[in-house]
């Protein structure tokens, strides 16, 4: 597989093509980005982190029947992944209560919702992602509602998937952000999985392992990220006290 042509950069990731038209590869860069781009930062190593832990719950999902955009690893930095065209909307699934869910509801952080709660935001950094619903979706025609509806099940089954596999490693799924695409005529679930854009906290300290310790100013975040992997890894926890 060749790496060609340069094609897009993100805030995390280069997008490069490759001698299959069907095919990218994405490079995980170490930039750190948080509210929409006004703080920024260099993580060492923060890019092969999160390359590989994309790599164990994309392999995790497609061993539970998810289709994703996951096709291999090809070095510490990139993988290949299909070519999707997509949905400019983010799904937000939400177990807990944190960040601006709190914020805009005024629920405390670490309340559990009784119900899962699914959000969606238009991909925009220049609107700020602003949330959006349904009937925005379909005006927009973001996505059609049989796409919607497939979108819907697949993150509520993500869920469901890495909620008990996250546990059994003492970690607790507060929320994440997953993102669509289209692929020969298929809805697949594309972008990254990571402590970038999910929330992880340690089931018996609370201890944040994610991206908020970026956001917040707490230190440790790439030595949290890195505690992520060693537990999914099925090493002992080093990082975390308790
Ligand atoms: N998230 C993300 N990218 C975004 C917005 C949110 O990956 O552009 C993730 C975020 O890391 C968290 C979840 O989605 O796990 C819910 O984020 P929230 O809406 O609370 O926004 P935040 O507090 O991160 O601004």
């Amino acid at each position: 597989m060749k790496k060609g042509e340069f094609m897009y950069e993100g805030k995390a990731k280069k997008i490069f093509h490759t001698d299959d038209p069907s095919l990218v590869l994405v490079e995980f860069k170490d930039d750190a980005t948080a509210f929409d781009g006004v703080k920024k930062d260099r993580l060492e190593d923060k890019g092969v982190l999160n390359n590989r832990i994309s790599e164990i719950f994309f392999s995790l999902l497609e061993e539970n029947g998810i289709e994703t955009h996951f096709e291999k690893k090809l070095s510490e930095r990139e993988m290949l992944v299909k070519a999707l065209t997509i949905i400019p909307v983010e799904v937000i699934v939400r177990n807990i209560a944190a960040g601006s869910l709190s914020k805009r509801l005024g629920i405390p952080e670490g309340t559990v919702m009784k119900k899962t709660v699914l959000e969606f935001s238009l991909k925009d950094d220049e609107l700020h992602d602003p949330m959006i619903n349904h009937y925005h979706i379909y005006a927009m025609e973001l996505a059609a509602p049989e796409e919607m509806a497939e979108i819907e099940k697949a993150a509520l089954r993500v869920n469901e998937i890495m909620v008990p596999y996250l546990r059994d490693k003492g970690i607790t799924l507060v929320d994440f952000k997953l993102e669509f695409g289209r692929h020969q005529g298929r809805i697949v679930l594309g972008d990254e999985i990571s402590p970038d854009t999910c929330r992880f906290w340690d089931s018996s300290s609370n201890e944040k392992l994610d991206k908020d310790r970026f956001r917040r100013d707490m230190g440790g975040v790439v030595e949290a990220y890195r505690e992520v992997l060693c537990r999914l890894e099925g090493g002992e926890g080093s990082a975390v006290e308790s």
